[in-house]
């Protein structure tokens, strides 16, 4: 689809600071202000028509500009930015949801997530089943007549299997429902749900997107129809974010490109790696050939990479899991992901720390699964660096 976002405009989007015909900074003001004065009630009528900027919950440039960036790329419409990734989904389902109306969603999903749709809006009335969203199916056979939306992550967390988006979105149109994904583990970088027919794509600004670990947002791109539904519900929660993230944010997205192009690099240069050693019992990222979703993710992803997670199972003895920790170098652990350093979780302590041991199993979560998130290292450093941390299991 047609998108007008250039540098220029994106800088021209920041408002009074900078106005056409006016020499154009290198970089963006920060717009740090709660409000835009106006010099006379005419000025005031013509600023609320044309919707420009008046109060900064309402709308603040930093704001816009970050939320043009991600609408060029998502290939979208129109963007909301909110304060977190949470701001953004919580908005979105509260928005487009009523009591009566049913969630169908993937059982693999972010725990807040999953904490939103069953202990929350279920105290709204808003009915939902989770289901294996693997199984075209079984998600066709789980929809129902109040079925209203399909909502889903690309990637299942930590094992990383893939949803065909594509095959989601047919179902979800033919019931009359819209595909909301979630598409923080994979970023517009590796694959643009709204290509494939999704109504609304869902991105964690906090992750990849930011990628230097120290702002938080969220952001909803899709039809400017469905972001003008969703954007009065995000002021009255009070969840856009503010000028200071979003500056950072756009800051982080200059680099997005080589940032993540060279994690899913890594990425698949790693995996390939764990896969030939003898202490990984299993490595599971959909770009290696023998992975049970690598087809999907063929279908899907662009040529650029598989995404930057990857996740592998190691034998269960804690004193060794502890050992093999400390000894590596690069990768440290840390309750986040899409960084420019590698990160790894630990799922058994933390996301599935409330799966009964018996479902987890059965999912093939054990103590010896961790999940990376791969950064920009020197590749070689950091397949060595694994490779010396692993001799804990073998020496
Ligand atoms: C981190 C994350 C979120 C929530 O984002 P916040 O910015 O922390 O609110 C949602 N979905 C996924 C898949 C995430 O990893």
């Amino acid at each position: 689809m047609e998108n007008n976002f250039t540098r220029e405009s994106m800088l021209l989007g920041l408002g009074k600071g900078v106005s056409a015909g006016a020499q154009i900074p290198e970089t963006p003001p920060i717009h740090l202000t709660t409000a835009f004065t106006m010099r006379d009630l005419s000025e005031v009528e013509q600023v609320y028509r044309q919707k420009e900027f008046t109060y900064v919950r309402t709308r603040n440039p930093n704001r816009t500009a970050l939320q043009q960036a991600l609408s060029f790329l998502e290939n979208g419409e129109e963007t909301l930015v909110c304060s977190s990734g949470m701001g953004a989904i919580s908005s979105t389902l509260i928005s487009l949801l009523s009591p009566g109306d049913h969630v169908l969603a993937n059982r693999h999903l972010y725990g807040e997530t999953y904490d939103l749709l069953v202990k929350l809006l279920a105290r709204f009335g808003v009915q939902h089943d989770l289901v294996d969203f693997e199984d075209l199916d079984l998600v066709r056979a789980s929809m129902r007549s109040n079925t209203k939306m399909l909502y889903t992550e690309v990637l299942s967390n930590p094992l990383l299997s893939v949803a065909d988006i594509g095959g989601l979105a047919e179902l979800a149109h033919a019931g009359d429902a819209l595909l909301v994904v979630d598409n923080t583990f994979t970023t517009p970088l590796a694959i643009r749900p709204l290509d494939f027919g999704a109504d609304l794509s869902i991105n964690s600004l906090t992750k990849f997107l930011n990628g230097h670990s120290d702002a938080m947002a969220g952001a909803v791109t899709g039809s400017a129809a469905l972001c003008e539904r969703i954007r009065p519900i995000a002021m009255l929660l009070g969840v856009p974010g503010d000028p200071f993230d979003a500056w950072l944010i756009l800051r982080g997205l200059q680099t997005v490109e080589l940032r993540v192009g060279r994690q899913m690099d890594n990425a698949l240069a790693l995996a390939r790696s764990l896969e030939q050693n003898p202490a990984v019992r299993r490595v599971h990222y959909p770009g290696l050939e023998r992975n049970r979703c690598h087809q999907v993710a063929e279908k899907l992803f662009t040529d650029r990479g598989f995404g930057a997670m990857l996740s592998f199972e190691l034998e269960s003895d804690t004193d060794k899991i502890n050992r093999f920790m400390c000894a590596l170098h690069f990768a440290h652990y840390a309750p986040t992901l899409g960084g420019v350093a590698s990160s790894l979780s630990h799922p058994v302590t933390s996301s599935h720390s409330n799966v009964p041991e018996a479902e987890r199993l059965a999912m093939g979560i054990t103590q010896g699964t961790f999940r990376l998130s791969v950064g920009i290292e020197n590749p070689q450093d950091l397949i060595a660096d694994f490779a010396q941390a692993l001799e804990v299991f073998t020496a």
